[in-house]
């Protein structure tokens, strides 16, 4: 099996795209937030303005079946700035987690409401993490149980490092239903994205 780095025109045409983007709107901004502490929404309008945040962006970084566009894409907003970068990214975690074990309907009922739109757009959050559960993903404690009489679930348990965790418009919190399923007990669907394009060079 062959595997090489060398990046195809459109995986180029990419990077200058986001380059551009990362030195002219996240560059100049990265301090002013940085001081903030706080989410700088007006930059992710700008990245959702122009297709850089949102689920069909995401979709046709998926869908480079060489694996490089993502980090390509990841690597300049990241050169823009770190924490602007992890604001732009975050929510692909949880979009990344529905798309891994939900079913096609909850994909297309919740993946538009982590992104919200270019006019008022949100992010959703990933919450794995618990503070004794970090790389051992399968010793945590949190628990979902099915209440019959209400028709709900119930979540108790503490999550912790949730990137846009409190902010989100979508949580998805990862939990055990029945642990003595141990690492098995997870389920599972699968879908594949459409390919898709962005803007060519220079436009
Ligand atoms: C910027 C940032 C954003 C994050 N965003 C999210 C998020 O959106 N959602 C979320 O759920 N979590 C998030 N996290 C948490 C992240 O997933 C955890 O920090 C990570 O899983 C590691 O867990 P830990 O910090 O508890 O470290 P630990 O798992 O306790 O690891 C501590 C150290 O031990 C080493 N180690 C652990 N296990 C082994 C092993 N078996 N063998 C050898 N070495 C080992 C690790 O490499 C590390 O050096 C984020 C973290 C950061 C820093």
């Amino acid at each position: 099996m062959e595997f090489w780095l060398d990046l195809n025109e459109e995986q180029q045409d990419l990077r200058e795209w986001v380059h551009g983007f990362a030195s002219s709107v996240i560059r100049p901004a990265a301090a002013e937030w940085d001081e903030r502490e706080e989410t700088p929404w007006p930059v992710l309008q700008e990245a959702a303005k122009i297709g850089l945040y949102g689920f069909e962006f995401l979709v046709n970084t998926w869908a480079d079946t060489a694996g490089l566009s993502l980090p390509v894409a990841n690597e300049e907003l990241f050169w823009g700035d770190g924490g602007i970068g992890m604001a732009i990214s975050g929510t692909s975690l949880a979009v990344a987690a529905i798309y891994g074990s939900g079913t096609p309907d909850q994909l297309v009922e919740w993946v538009p409401q982590c992104f919200g739109d270019a006019a008022d757009p949100k992010v959703a959050a990933f919450c794995s993490t618990e503070p004794e559960a970090g790389s051992d993903v399968a010793s945590m404690r949190t628990r979902a149980v099915y209440h019959e009489a209400t028709d709900e679930w119930v979540l108790s348990g503490q999550k912790a490092y949730a990137t846009n965790g409190g902010i989100a418009n979508v949580h998805v919190v990862t939990a055990s239903v029945d642990p003595s399923l141990g690492r098995v007990g997870r389920p599972r669907s699968s879908c594949r994205p459409a390919r898709g394009a962005w803007p060519a060079r220079g436009s």
